[in-house]
Parts: C-alpha cells; sequence; structure tokens
C-alpha cells in the first residue's frame, strides 16, 4: 500500500521540472529507507554526493548522521529518510518559491507514512514543519533537542529539531552539541 503510493509520487518527482532545479540535478533524491517506520527525518536536499546516488545523507554530513543515529539507538533501516527539496542544492540554498514548488511531495510523503516522530534536521526543515503544524517558528539555537506535541488528524505528532549535522562539519565544537541531543533521543523512542 505505501510502497505503491510512494512509488507513483517519486515517479512525479522524476520528471519533475516545477523549479529550475531540475536543469542542475543528475537526479532526484526523493528519499529512503522504512516506510512503515513510526520516525522521519527531514533534512534540506541533496548535495553533491546525494546527487550522484539518487540516495539522501550519503556524504559527509550522512556519514555523522549515521553517527547520531546510533547514539539514540536507531540505524537507517529504522527510519525514513529525505528533504524538504529534491533537487541538488548548488549553493546549498533554497529560495522561498523553490521551497513552495517542491514541498507538496513531501506534505503527500507525510501523508503516505504517517509517522509518529518527525526530526527535523537544521532551521529549513525546522521551520517548514514548525509552520505545517501550527508551532511557533524559533531558530533552531533555541529549539533543538526539544520535543514538541501536535494534534493533527492523523493522531499526535511528536516533532523534534535537531540542528543539522552539517553544521558540525563547519563547526566541530558543535559535534559534542549534537551527540548530546541524539543521546537523549534514546530515552523518547
Ligand atoms: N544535507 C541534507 O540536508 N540532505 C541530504 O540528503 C544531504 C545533505
Ligand atoms: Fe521539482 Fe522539487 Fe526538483 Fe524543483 S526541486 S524540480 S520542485 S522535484
Amino acid at each position: 500500500m505505501k510502497e505503491e503510493s510512494l512509488r507513483s509520487l517519486y515517479k512525479q518527482i522524476f520528471s519533475c521540472r516545477k523549479c529550475s532545479l531540475w536543469k542542475t540535478r543528475k537526479q532526484p533524491v526523493p528519499g529512503e529507507g522504512n516506510v512503515n517506520s513510526t520516525i522521519m527525518l527531514v533534512g534540506l536536499g541533496p548535495g553533491r554526493e546525494e546527487d550522484k546516488f539518487g540516495r539522501p545523507f550519503v556524504g559527509r554530513a550522512g556519514m555523522f548522521l549515521n553517527e547520531l543515529l546510533s547514539l539514540a539507538g536507531l540505524k537507517r533501516s529504522d527510519v525514513y529518510i529525505t528533504n524538504v527539496m529534491k533537487c541538488f542544492l548548488p549553493n546549498n540554498q533554497a529560495t522561498e518559491q523553490q521551497i513552495k514548488a517542491c514541498t507538496p511531495y513531501l506534505d503527500r510523503q507525510i501523508e503516505i507514512i504517517k509517522p509518529k516522530i518527525i526530526i527535523t534536521l537544521g532551521n529549513v526543515a525546522t521551520t517548514y514543519i514548525f509552520k505545517k503544524f501550527g508551532l511557533k517558528v524559533e531558530s533552531i539555537s533555541r529549539v533543538h533537542g526539544k520535543v514538541f506535541e501536535v494534534s493533527t488528524l492523523l493522531g499526535k505528532i511528536k516533532i523534534i529539531p535537531m540542528y543539522h549535522p552539517a553544521t558540525a562539519l563547519y563547526n566541530p565544537r558543535m559535534k559534542d552539541v549534537l551527540r548530546e541531543d541524539w543521546k537523549k533521543l534514546r530515552s523518547l523512542l
């Protein structure tokens, strides 16, 4: 059921030209993982490695994400991972317009997978998911590692914003902040 719905969504994504990013992508990166998981991770968008392999979080940030997942007692195969944007972001940034064009795909993924926990990675994903579920938007530096519960038509969902794993690649001192946040998750899950 879920697999079938996702397959047809991925098909749409693969032929999508709703924003200019289709021109510079090698291939879209729709998302991957355990479609029956209660946990969904949402990043920003594919980098160069992800664009090359068609899979989310397979570059350096992805390596660190794997470590963080293990601190929470999770494996990649325990979660479903996707991004706000489905095509390669050459400058690691998306415009408001591009986000508006692409997020119906993320909305649909949430509808299909029906996660009970959404872990947002970084400011862009956090802002989008907070707005979507009617939470007051705050900077990731204020909300990281905290749990926000919202009631939706699909039942209660916990939203847990985290710093983007790439933050620690630019600023190694952040590594331990991220590790602490993810360790605390273990008791929650
Ligand atoms: N950064 C992201 O936000 N997503 C990826 O898939 C890879 C790096
Ligand atoms: Fe379509 Fe999203 Fe790719 Fe833009 S980034 S072309 S909206 S799939």
